[in-house]
């Protein structure tokens, strides 16, 4: 199929280039789509889910009681743990007769479902504001409980509210 000849004002390309050129200042005036993260952020979504955190109550214990449940509802299989029993002199440490040694929660898995935090019936565990940050390295998206605990009210009360605040709810 042969093509349409070209009409005298197609041929001197001038109309169309300035047409291009009136799309493009046009756009210059607009209200721009992007922003320059990270010094500028947006406010999140009231849904917005962020990474987990683990809970301590008012006097600083943790939460969890290593019942697997969070484990059970995840439907990517992000989260492992290891239950201990409490030992006599460790209650100022851990509010539960049993508690988790070890509570992993592999980022790269996760969907922020929410899921865990619903399934939680200790409060332990819930979706932060907070971003996972961007790494190179694939071990140091799977969080521990060294990343996941909250500060300690006692030795960082700001922290320990902070932290509270952040929790969705
Ligand atoms: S947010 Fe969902 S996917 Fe992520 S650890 Fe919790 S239950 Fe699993
Ligand atoms: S975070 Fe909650 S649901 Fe998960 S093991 Fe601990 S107490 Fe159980």
């Amino acid at each position: 199929m042969g093509r349409k000849p070209m009409t005298f004002w197609e041929k001197l390309y001038i109309p169309v280039i300035a047409k291009g050129m009136l799309i493009t200042f046009g756009h210059m005036f607009r209200k721009k789509a992007t922003i320059s993260y990270p010094e500028q952020t947006r406010t999140f979504s009231p849904v917005f889910r962020g990474v987990q955190i683990l809970n301590r109550d008012e006097e600083g214990r943790e939460c969890c009681t290593a019942c697997g449940l969070c484990a059970v509802a995840c439907p990517a299989e992000a989260i492992t743990m290891e239950a201990a029993e409490r030992l006599p002199g460790e209650e100022h440490l851990y509010r539960e007769e049993k508690y988790a040694a070890r509570y992993e929660i592999n980022m790269l898995r996760c969907i922020f479902c929410g899921l865990c935090e619903e399934a939680c019936p200790k409060d332990a565990v819930y979706l932060s504001e907070t971003l996972v940050p961007a790494n190179f390295n694939r071990e140091s998206f799977v969080y521990g409980k060294e990343e996941m605990l909250i500060p300690h009210p006692l030795t960082d009360p700001e922290g320990f509210a902070k932290a509270r605040g952040e929790k969705r709810g």
